[in-house]
């Protein structure tokens, strides 16, 4: 992690939320709006792009591009996308983003949909992105239903709206011939959802050591910018021993339901902070062959989150060490050596946050003011936690639309108006990377020595 890195949210401020996605702030989770304040050339940048003419006239190009927009949103929500098996949604984006001006786009090793939009030069490189994967397995209905002025489909808004949204841009500074000075990276990317832990992105990351910062973007209500990204690791972890008969055996076996049960114990005594939030649970348990059998097999399933790396390794390394203490107790026990146990991490999404006084919050910040939003601040596990747990300026923010029902098969989206939040968004982008003849870009580009 970053050395100056430091917590500067208090911890009200923040709904760490599923990873369905930061719209879920909508709902009961909502976050109080946040006061962020916006340093003077955050200020000048913002107010420079939005009296510009060349902007108000790509802005207009934004809304006149909102049917056309929907026409993608409609082919690529009915191409299916379970985790792993993203590729023919992501052939049909990549053709639609060559389509659109990025003919050298290409799909890389892990199966994103890479296009780099060059900026005029020396400018920071921003990575834009959605993903292209959604929860739902090979067979779901994935054809749109429309009602009471909704689009309903599996995937629709989580995240298909974000690709559309990206097309859409992508379409409209090469129609307005808009040149940015930072490069635009416009990706579509795979493994966001639960299995694929982050796949897609942690590639991107080691593959583009250039990239200076990420906006993601994700159903979410206009002026949401989610800052902090929930870290977690998962395990599953087996304990094996000879088994035996309950009273024929005694005394001589270890058993595997008790090795598991000190461990459990002594799990359940760990303390971790409640700032950065940092949690655990053994949330399954399983083994055994019958009432009268020594267990010869036992396992669990271990959670461990926290808003930042650091106590969430620390955190590890207590339940790591607590598994192999119950094992060894229980050995000792019996005089024995014959329970052993082996732990298989089964989910791994690193995480972090990007501080409320970063540039890149104080641009999203300034840029829902220019459209008259309100910023709330908010927190998930997304795209987003692969930058934050490399010290790499990131949030995710919206892509215009109503949105509901994520991970479910009723989810829906609602288009009225949803011009305005790509547009918001938009603005929000241009910015970061600064824009000829208007305003200079404010995202740093990171010193060559922090690229790896
Ligand atoms: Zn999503």
């Amino acid at each position: 992690m970053h050395s100056s890195f430091r917590p500067r949210l208090a911890p009200l401020v923040l709904a760490a939320l599923c990873s369905a996605g930061i719209a879920q702030a909508q709902g009961s989770n909502a976050v109080a709006p946040t006061p962020v304040q916006v340093r003077p050339e955050v200020d000048q940048a913002y107010t420079q792009l939005m009296a510009a003419p060349a902007i108000a006239e790509l802005l207009e190009a934004v809304k006149a591009d909102h049917a056309r927009s929907i026409e993608d949103l409609r082919l690529l929500t009915e191409i299916e996308a379970p985790p792993f098996k993203e590729q023919a949604r992501a052939e049909a984006f990549l053709a639609r983003m060559k389509a659109l001006g990025l003919t050298d786009a290409k799909i890389d090793a892990e199966g994103n949909v890479v296009g780099l939009r060059r900026g005029t030069g020396n400018g920071p490189t921003l990575l834009i992105s959605a993903h292209l994967d959604t929860v739902f397995p090979t067979g779901t209905d994935v054809k749109i239903k429309e009602r009471d002025g909704k689009l309903y489909a599996p995937g629709i808004s989580d995240d298909t709206r974000g690709l559309a949204v990206l097309l859409s841009w992508l379409k409209v500074l090469n129609d307005r011939q808009v040149r940015t000075t930072g490069d635009l990276l416009f990706v579509g990317n795979v493994g966001e959802e639960e299995l694929g832990n982050l796949r897609g992105m942690k590639r991107l990351f080691a593959e583009h050591p250039e990239i200076d910062g990420m906006v993601g973007i994700e159903p979410a209500p206009q002026g949401a910018v989610l800052v902090l990204g929930t870290a977690s690791h998962r395990y599953e972890v087996t304990f094996k021993g000879p088994g035996g008969h309950s009273y024929g055996a005694f005394g001589q076996v270890p058993s595997a339901i008790h090795g598991m049960g000190r461990a459990i114990a002594k799990i359940g005594d760990i303390r971790t902070p409640t700032f950065p939030k940092t949690t655990f649970t053994v949330g399954t348990v399983g083994g055994g062959t019958s009432v009268n059998t020594i267990a010869p097999d036992a396992r669990m399933a271990v959670d461990i989150r926290s808003d930042e790396m650091g106590p969430l390794l620390e955190t590890e390394k207590q339940i790591l060490a607590a598994i192999d203490a119950g094992v060894a107790e229980e050995n000792k026990r019996w005089g024995v050596d014959t329970l052993s146990v082996s732990t298989k991490l089964i989910g791994d999404r690193p995480g972090g946050r990007t501080p409320s006084d970063s540039v890149i919050v104080e641009a999203a910040t300034r840029a829902n003011t220019a459209f008259g939003q309100k910023t709330l601040l908010s927190g998930a596990s997304t795209d987003a936690n692969v930058p934050m747990s490399l010290g790499i300026p990131a949030i995710i923010i919206g892509g215009g639309g109503k949105t509901g029902g994520f991970h479910a098969l009723s989810e829906w989206i609602d288009l009225t108006d949803a011009w305005k939040g790509a547009q918001n968004s938009l603005v929000t982008v241009l910015g970061l990377v600064g824009v000829e003849g208007v305003s200079a870009p404010l995202l740093a580009n990171r010193p060559a020595g922090a690229k790896r």
